[in-house]
């Protein structure tokens, strides 16, 4: 549900192998511009999607292609990589982060509603608020805010993206026991997020599903059929959008 596929060094190749296997991919982008290219890494593939996105840690810097992003909203059935990111080294950038998430989501409302995979590093509280009323369904990646956050989240309706590197971590794991198995999918986060020092490969969001097994006790096979339905009904609720 979350994979920088056009990060990689080589995008075409690491595109042809999750073809190969089969894996389903959400291909989110960090900016509009990179909209196009990106997409034509999913070309001739049922199971690779391309995601309109503005990362909100270059939303200072890339806020005047917020009118690409509106241009092409009508093409893109998937949004991300969008949020709010209050760590150090972004926090001084906040005002246009909101101003271009506010943006978003307005633009996204008036569509009638997407899919969203949403950054809410440092921000779970601001992301949450900015959410309200906004249709569509967002599915907060690699969350990391505090359990009070999280249920807020949940009471909410949002859904939740995991991957192997926040299940490796103590705080990850407990946050996933807290979510409901309906609303969860994998993830990797590539090639930013690493697994054992090593950049995760868009297919390694397997690894996640064995760690999931561990949380939830449950086989990796009933894993695997929790998160196929999961996956079918964000579809079939995202089904009446354009
Ligand atoms: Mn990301």
């Amino acid at each position: 549900m979350h994979c920088h596929l056009d990060l990689y060094p080589e995008p075409f190749k690491v595109a042809e192998e999750c073809k190969r296997r089969g894996t389903y991919v959400l291909s989110v982008t960090t900016t509009p511009k990179a909209w196009e290219g990106t997409c034509r890494l999913s070309e001739d593939s049922q199971r690779i999607r391309t995601a309109l996105g503005l990362h909100p840690q270059i939303a200072h810097q890339r806020y005047q292609e917020l009118e690409l992003f509106d241009a092409l909203l009508p093409e893109a059935k998937y949004v991300g990589e969008i949020g709010l990111d209050g760590g150090s080294g972004f926090k001084n950038h906040w005002d246009v982060q909101l101003t271009v998430f506010r943006h978003i989501l307005k633009t996204v409302n008036h569509a009638g509603g997407r899919i969203m995979s949403i950054h809410s590093r440092a921000s779970a509280a601001a992301v949450l608020d900015e959410l309200k009323g906004i249709d569509g369904t967002p599915v907060l990646h690699w969350f990391t805010g505090t359990k009070s956050q999280l249920k807020r989240a949940i009471d909410m309706g949002c859904w939740f993206s995991v991957g192997p590197a926040m299940l490796s971590t103590k705080k990850g794991v407990e946050l996933i026991s807290m979510m409901p198995k309906e609303r969860v999918l994998t993830e990797t986060d590539a090639p930013f997020a690493k697994y054992r020092g090593q950049a995760l490969m868009p297919w390694e969001s397997e690894i996640a599903q064995s760690q999931l097994s561990g949380i939830w006790k449950q086989s990796i096979s009933e894993v695997k059929q929790i998160l196929a339905n999961n996956f079918k009904m964000l579809l079939i609720l995202n089904k009446s959008k354009p």
